[in-house]
């Protein structure tokens, strides 16, 4: 029942508009015309002034004809990564590439594509099914703060799919909470030739508490990282200040909290070991950490409604479902953070936040078919 054709020029045409994050404003209209066609009610919320941005998240309700049946969200993100604009699709048989310069924007214009095509095969089919509602968040790829300031309770769903991920059949039901964190090491300023000795390094600070971190992956649950190193002025100057950016995650809370502490407590360590006294005045070197909860756990059970739904879903169509972890967050934490039930399904993008990022059509109809499938199982409420 899935119209190939339509899906796939759909979905090109919503590569070919410009989303970066921040600017999905193109997108976020010509996806309100689209669900205002198949009757649904279209808002776009305030997240845009909040973040920044030049459009909101897309919020929108559609009615099924199966009254009694239960509403099912269906979220992807409009927004894509850089370099991301002036995307040229070519077509190479069933795969679908860039031309090498950008990204290609399935990620994730496909699950945003899906969405609307499983919704117009709902309506003109006239398929029992209970009401839809559809969330186009802004600004995924820079934090999920679209969906950190979306409203839930404009929501009549409370449980659904965000379509943002790779391998068809895959469910993902996890994912790690993660901390961002911002060090700033404070040193202090000297002239490197004339009187080292009145300095204190802040850039050999950070090298020493950095060397004495566990970075990268720390056990199967927990990973983190030093992504970001700024500071100095000059080489003849012993350097100030310097900050450091980085990040921990994990499935495990108690894990993430350890981590925290052990790289904080790194650097700390590293400045207790400078102090230098001047015409009887004591310096000491110190360090600020700033510590934000990125987003918070996915972890949605084998045994949920919304899991033996997928599943079941899956078996009618001879497609294997597969639950699985991520070390990645999507807007499904934050989903769930607000008392959702949400996964997130594959669409089949590939390579994605990459210039070689790709789709095989074929993954993204049959992702079609199994997103049509689930609705329509949902609202048989027989799962
Ligand atoms: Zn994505």
């Amino acid at each position: 029942m899935i119209d190939q054709e339509r899906l796939k020029n759909l979905l090109i045409e919503l590569i070919r508009i410009d989303s970066l994050s921040r600017k999905e404003r193109n997108v976020a209209m010509r996806l309100k015309r689209e669900l205002e066609e198949l009757g649904a009610k279209v808002w776009i919320d305030d997240a845009g002034e909040k973040v920044g941005g030049n459009v909101g998240n897309l919020i929108a309700h559609w009615n099924g004809d199966a009254p009694g049946a239960r509403p099912f969200l269906l979220s992807a993100h409009m927004d894509t990564v850089a370099p991301g604009e002036g995307v040229v699709p070519l077509l190479e048989g069933r795969i679908l590439r860039s031309d090498g310069r950008t990204v290609l924007g399935g990620d994730d214009k496909s699950g945003v594509a899906i969405i609307c095509e499983v919704l117009r095969v709902l309506t003109e089919k006239k398929l029992p099914c209970g009401g839809i509602d559809v969330v186009f968040t802004i600004c995924e790829e820079a934090g999920l703060i679209g969906a950190k300031c979306l409203d839930v309770s404009r929501l009549r769903a409370r449980t659904g799919l965000v379509l943002d991920s790779d391998s068809v059949g895959f469910l993902f039901t996890r994912a790690p909470a993660a901390n961002r964190f911002e060090f700033l090491v404070h040193g202090l300023e000297a002239h490197a030739g004339v009187c080292p000795e009145k300095g204190i390094s802040a850039i050999q600070i950070a090298a020493e508490g950095v060397s004495r971190m566990k970075l990268g992956r720390i056990d199967a649950e927990t990973t983190a990282n030093i992504g970001v190193i700024e500071g100095g002025v000059a080489v003849n100057v012993i350097p100030n200040a310097v900050l450091l950016k980085g990040e921990a995650r994990s499935h495990n809370e108690e894990k993430l909290a350890q981590q925290t502490a052990h790289m904080i407590r790194s650097l700390e360590e590293a400045a207790a070991r400078r102090e230098l006294k001047l015409t009887g005045q004591v310096f000491r070197a110190s360090v600020e950490a700033k510590v934000e909860r990125d987003y918070d756990r996915l972890d949605v059970s084998d045994d949920s409604p919304l899991v033996r739904l997928v599943r079941a879903a899956g078996k009618n169509l001879g497609v294997e479902i597969s639950t699985q972890a991520t070390g990645g967050g999507c807007d499904a934490n934050v989903f769930n953070k607000k008392g959702l039930e949400v996964a997130n399904l594959s669409t089949g993008m590939r390579e994605i936040h990459t210039v070689k990022e790709w789709l095989d059509l074929n993954d993204l109809y049959l992702s079609a078919r199994l997103v049509l499938e689930i609705v329509r199982l949902n609202a048989t409420g027989s799962t």
